[in-house]
């Protein structure tokens, strides 16, 4: 296994010039014992062989002082210093690091989302890889995590995991969540259940979670709940993913190297319509359109969706309201306009489905169709 430096050794070479070992290390020191091994901890045959590729975000963050726990520069620690600041990973899994970005995942755009699938999708095509954690800002965790599901040919899992806050704060939360992503990567049982996302001792699929608060640790959730939990060392499934996935899926990341132009715009009261005519002269070829309630479109803003729709360009009504389905031909008549509903998709997710499904039909029939399938 000559690709996988073990990373204890890194870890003590690592531990002096970490920007964050003290805090992450005072907050790890319980679980350091050896006597402290839980006795739930399943006994793995062998290790596993983890890739973990550093992207940035909090868990690579790092601010001024201690009591800085929402307000630091993100995206600064190296991947190795992150992975060495927490050697309990090595216990499980045999672990490398690989920095592909170093970004707030708020600078995630189509060109860094294919590359970052491109390379996961390489490396999970190597037999001595057994499993991918992506280190990740919390910002957009959801979009990345639900394109790798949607688009990743392969069975092995993909745990994307971030923090909430740098590990230079107080109640840093990004070791144990690097470790609890480690210890889902490594899990046999985790094979087959899509990419998942990892935090605040939550297994997620990246279908359903979404962020829902602005510095809270407990942020992520997904409207059907979590499925599963990681406690002490030991993740367990409770449920599984209905919708298609991975190798379920019709679009393979291998064979992707553009994405349409999908243009969200949010609705308000006195929302201008000129945003619907920006976002077609913009080249959009869709628009999601983040309407209200039950996707409720504004009596003068139906026009310009139509006119938009009249130039080519599909229009996916969502909702704003962070949960629900929005259902066809009720606040609008959809059939007459031929225009979309997304189901139960948020609006930043939708244009991630609506930019795969256009590099494979502009059909609406079948757009429609693809939104009720995943
Ligand atoms: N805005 C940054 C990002 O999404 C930091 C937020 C975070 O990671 O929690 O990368």
């Amino acid at each position: 296994m000559k690709h996988f430096a073990r990373v204890t050794t890194l870890a003590a070479a690592l531990l002096s010039a970490s920007l964050i070992t003290g805090t992450v290390h005072a907050q790890l020191a319980p679980s350091a014992q050896p006597a402290a091994a839980p006795a739930t901890a399943p006994a793995e045959a062998r290790k596993a062989n983890i890739v973990i590729i550093g992207t940035g975000g909090t868990i690579a963050g790092a601010g001024a002082s201690a009591i800085n726990t929402a307000a630091y520069q993100s995206a600064v620690v190296p991947v190795d210093k992150i992975i060495a600041s927490v050697p309990e990973v090595s216990k499980v899994a045999n672990v490398k690091g690989e920095q592909i970005f170093q970004i707030g995942s708020e600078s995630f755009n189509n060109e860094r989302l294919l590359k970052l699938g491109k390379r996961v999708s390489e490396l999970l095509k190597q037999p001595d890889v057994d499993g991918i954690v992506i280190t990740h800002g919390t910002d957009t965790i959801e979009e990345t995590a639900y394109f790798l599901n949607l688009t990743l040919k392969s069975d092995k899992p993909v745990v994307v995991v971030g923090s909430m806050r740098p590990g230079t704060a107080l109640g840093a939360d990004g070791a144990l969540n690097l470790y609890d992503a480690v210890l889902v990567a490594s899990n046999p049982t985790s094979r087959g259940k899509g990419t998942l996302v990892v935090l605040n001792d939550e297994i997620h699929t990246g279908r359903d979670v979404t962020k829902s608060n602005t510095f809270k640790t407990e942020t992520f959730r997904s409207a059907f709940g979590p499925l599963g939990y990681v406690v002490e060392g030991r993740s367990q499934y409770y449920r599984l993913p209905a919708r298609p996935h991975t190798v379920q899926t019709e679009w393979d990341i291998d064979k992707i190297d553009k994405l349409p132009e999908v243009a969200v715009v949010y609705a308000y009261g006195n929302v201008n319509p000129a945003s619907i005519d920006a976002a077609v002269k913009s080249g959009a070829k869709a628009i999601v359109y983040a309407a209200t309630g039950n996707g409720s479109v504004g009596d003068y803003m139906v026009e310009p969706l139509k006119a938009a729709r009249a130039k080519g360009v599909q229009i996916v009504r969502a909702s704003r309201t962070g949960s629900g389905v929005v259902i066809r031909n009720a606040e609008q008549p959809d059939d007459k306009y031929d225009w979309i509903v997304t189901d139960d998709q948020m609006p930043q997710k939708a244009r991630i489905l609506m930019a795969l499904a256009l590099t494979k039909t502009n059909d609406s029939k079948a757009l429609q169709q693809v939104f009720w399938k995943y």
